[in-house]
């Protein structure tokens, strides 16, 4: 077995014909059939091979294999944003009438999909505090689907307590999936932990600089044996109309991530683009060192912040004073990722320093190179209610910081100098 960092560089890739070191982008949309028997065959899956570059393509598969291998999964599928990723796992499972459950503590448009967009096709969301898991037993009912949390919560940095959370889901014999987005697998691996999907805005920590929006959804290793007879999941284990009486279940296959290829990447159709996979590649590949120092950095100003007179709190969950210190410390493994949030006086106080900043750029991102700082209730929280905002943890005076790569000492005293 192969460590992460060579997994990293490595795996899901094999040389063709050419021999490149590098893995090739694969610019196609489609692909020759041998002939009508062989393409008979891959559509009928006797086969597994390239069809269509909207189910499938060969760099895209090299991303799928090397972040399924990072996550520790049986298998993954690319998607063309984490929004994307989210929104196939919800659909994967639930249909008008049915519900999920998700945290209250997600990112904005996590909130927006659960909240309003599958709201229109029938789907409830039912919201929990992840700081209090036990409320998710007063929610399941026969017609909850999935469970939908984030490992490390985006903007209120808080930790899932993933054994709580999985302990339900279990009991209830329903489906859990975090998004593992911000804590990234090099910090914690929620599919060994116990939970059966991840997904990720691979748009962050996976590019690393910024440079392509892309997903993923990752399924573990015997997914199976949760939804094989399990009347809630009856779409996988009842003939698919749409697939020639497909029975998901009864195949020797990753049944979760090949029904989101096979039905909802077939409709929907938000496939990643092969360069965009390509890009991922090369973010895995230093994904463990970059991460380590994004970790060791937000430490350090983390500490800065807290001693600092003007700031009210400061949210990392690697700070000992934190409320998640505990539970990072079980669920976490060698740093606690680079993002923090702190509070200061109000919300124009807030606006003042996220104007102030030089090296810290106002942008409504995460997870770049590049040092980020947003104001969450004028920016990627500006859609949600007051209720909502508090609901979501995001009072007015919070401030995001994703921390970059650069000279740590640089940044603290950027940070100094605009909160004065
Ligand atoms: N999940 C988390 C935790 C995020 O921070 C984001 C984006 O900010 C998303 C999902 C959505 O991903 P994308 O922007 O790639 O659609």
């Amino acid at each position: 077995v192969m460590n992460q960092q060579t997994l990293a560089i490595h795996s899901g890739y094999e040389k063709d014909a050419q021999s490149t070191m590098a893995v090739p982008i694969y610019q196609s949309t489609a692909y020759e059939f041998r002939d009508t028997e062989h393409a008979a065959n891959l559509f009928e899956l006797k086969e597994l091979g390239n069809i269509y570059s909207r189910l499938m393509n060969p760099t895209t598969d090299v991303f799928e294999k090397r972040f399924s291998a990072l996550e520790g999964g049986a298998a993954a599928i690319g998607t063309a944003s984490g929004m994307a990723a989210i929104f196939y796992a919800i659909a994967n499972v639930a249909e008008a009438g049915d519900n999920i459950i998700a945290a209250k503590e997600v990112y904005g448009g996590t909130t927006t999909l659960t909240g309003h967009t599958i709201k229109r096709f029938g789907i409830e969301t039912r919201y929990f505090d992840v700081k209090n898991p036990i409320e998710i037993e007063g929610l399941v009912d026969e017609k909850t689907k999935l469970i939908l949390f984030e490992s490390i919560t985006n903007p209120s940095v808080d930790v899932a307590d993933i054994d709580a959370i999985t302990e339900i889901a279990d009991r209830h014999n329903i489906l859990t999936c975090a998004d593992n987005t911000v804590a990234t697998p090099i910090f914690c691996k929620p599919l060994t932990l116990g939970c059966d999907l991840v997904v990720h805005s691979a748009s962050k920590y996976a590019t690393g600089q910024g440079l392509a929006i892309g997903g993923i959804i990752v399924e573990r290793e015997n997914l199976v044996e949760k939804i094989k007879g399990n009347p809630r999941y009856y779409h996988f284990n009842e003939p698919d109309e749409s697939y020639h009486g497909l029975v998901y279940s009864d195949l020797p296959l990753p049944l979760f991530t090949l029904r989101v290829r096979l039905a909802l990447l077939r409709d929907l159709g938000a496939a990643p683009s092969p360069f965009n996979s390509w890009l991922f590649i090369q973010g895995l590949e230093t994904l463990t060192l970059r991460m380590k120092q994004h970790a060791e950095s937000a430490l350090e100003i983390a500490k800065f912040l807290e001693a600092h007179p003007k700031v009210k709190k400061v949210n990392y969950p690697g700070l000992e004073s934190n409320e998640n210190y505990a539970v990072a410390q079980k669920y976490l493994k060698g740093g606690c990722s680079g993002l923090l949030s702190f509070e200061v006086e109000d919300k124009e106080t807030a606006q003042k320093i996220a104007d102030a900043t030089e090296i810290f750029t106002l942008v409504a991102n995460i997870g770049d190179s590049k040092s980020i700082i947003t104001h969450p209730a004028s920016t990627t929280h500006q859609q949600l209610s007051a209720q909502e905002l508090i609901e979501a943890g995001v009072p007015g005076g919070l401030l995001r910081v994703s921390v970059g790569l650069e000279d740590t000492q640089d940044l603290i005293d950027d940070l100094k100098k605009a909160i004065g």
